[in-house]
């Protein structure tokens, strides 16, 4: 079976072809600049390998439509493409940021289900209107196969009561939805399911604390495959330390700003969505600079190190206690697999708890799914690559095999 995953942006559409066969992807590319004059998109086709074979185009997409057909018309290209004719496609996963409470898992898309993506338009201003763009064009290129809506959202819906409602008049909850949601729910589900069979134990019986580093970061408590507490909150801002954005502070920051600064709503938002985190304590929101920059002796690059991390070590501890017990944890995403440096400092002290990292393995540069935990430790620290692309194709496979869809895709 083959299915072709998309995550339409605003401007843009990452798409990666998979062969369910192989469990991998065969294509995957971006299209980036969507209706500005010169649109870009980056084609490229993988070998047995993993080697790709790249083509790089510069010219105008007027519209994701234009952009999905020309994606569409490099998939069946006997130079580039993986395909001989689009009809080879037999379902197409989306990824969907926001399904707030509608969604507990993956969902064939229907008329009903656009209608809920639509609903939490408020809740996810920015990213559910492109996912509804990127649903509709494909849905009228590939008008035959089953498009499957994955939602960020839906890994987190376990979350017990105690944990997603805050402490506001009850109201807000039930006539506007206001409560924890989390995001990064495809990522933390795969990164969980791989570290159990990594473990060769059920994912039924473990206690795991996921931590995902990238632009944006969260972490995640999952007991037994089900998630029970996760950092990002109504929106991605709360939590952790971010690129860009701040993470968890006083609420009464955005009206004192407003109060003393005569900051507007959009100000306010600019601020601790785009101007905070590593790039507001540092200037810079690529964790390979700011580290560069605190070996080299800048002091606040190395005081936005120690401020990122100590946020997730105060995490740890408070889902090890949420847990009761913990098996492992687990670092992924870009800084979370590459920065030995970050993954350090957050378990530095922790041995007490248990909790230790082997300086020599956490060093290692590789790129599989690996312990950097002492040997004999009894809670594992894992690193594992994510791949929420794949997550989404194997959610997209089980989906439409479980609504008797068969190998083609078609009823
Ligand atoms: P996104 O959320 O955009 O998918 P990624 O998961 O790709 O982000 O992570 C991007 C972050 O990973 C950036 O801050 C980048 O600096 C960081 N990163 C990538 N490689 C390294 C590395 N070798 N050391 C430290 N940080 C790294």
């Amino acid at each position: 079976m083959k299915i072709l995953v998309i995550n339409t942006g605003s401007s843009s559409i990452k798409y990666q072809l998979f062969d369910m066969e192989k469990q991998k992807a065969v294509v995957n590319g971006l299209a980036e600049k969507i209706g500005e004059k010169t649109s870009i998109l980056t084609h490229k086709l993988i070998d047995n390998q993993g080697n790709g074979k790249k083509k790089i185009e510069e010219g105008r997409l007027a519209n994701h439509a234009e952009g999905l057909e020309r994606i569409v018309e490099l998939l069946v290209d006997p130079e580039f493409g993986a395909i001989r004719d689009k009809s080879e496609i037999s379902a197409v996963g989306h990824r969907v940021v926001h399904g707030g409470e509608a969604f507990q898992e993956s969902i064939i898309i229907n008329e009903k289900v656009l209608a809920a993506v639509k609903k939490n338009i408020p809740l996810a201003p920015l990213h559910n209107p492109p996912n509804l763009t990127g649903i509709e064009v494909a849905q009228n290129i590939f008008p035959d196969v089953p498009h499957v809506g994955v939602f960020d959202t839906s890994f987190h819906q376990t979350i017990p009561r105690r944990a997603y409602l805050y402490a506001v008049p009850y109201s807000l909850y039930e006539k506007q939805r206001v409560r924890r949601y989390g995001f990064h729910g495809t990522s933390h589900a795969y990164v969980a399911e791989e570290a159990a069979a990594y473990l060769k134990r059920p994912i039924e019986e473990l206690k795991l604390i996921t931590i995902h580093l990238g632009n944006g970061a969260s972490m995640a408590a999952v007991k037994n495959g089900r998630c029970i507490d996760t950092s990002m909150g109504l929106t991605p801002l709360e939590g952790l330390v971010m690129g860009t954005r701040c993470g968890d502070v006083d609420p009464a920051l955005p009206y004192f700003m407003a109060r003393n600064l005569n900051m507007t709503i959009d100000e306010i938002d600019k601020t601790l969505n785009k101007q905070s985190g590593l790039k507001g304590l540092c200037g810079d929101n690529d964790m390979r600079n700011v580290e560069e920059k605190a070996v080299s002796g800048d002091e606040l690059s190395a005081l936005a190190l120690e401020i990122y991390s100590y946020r997730i070590k105060k995490y740890i501890g408070a889902y090890y206690a949420s847990l009761g017990h913990l098996d492992a944890i687990i670092f992924t995403a870009g800084i979370g697999e590459n920065s030995p440096l970050i993954r350090g400092m957050c378990c530095e002290g922790l041995d007490s708890l248990g909790i230790s990292v082997d300086a020599c393995k956490n060093k290692e540069p590789r790129k599989d799914i690996r312990e950097i935990s002492p040997p004999n430790s009894q809670i594992k620290v894992l690193v594992i690559p994510t791949n929420e692309e794949k997550k989404i194709a194997m959610e997209t496979e089980r989906i439409v095999k479980r609504n008797g869809c068969g190998q083609t895709g078609r009823k």
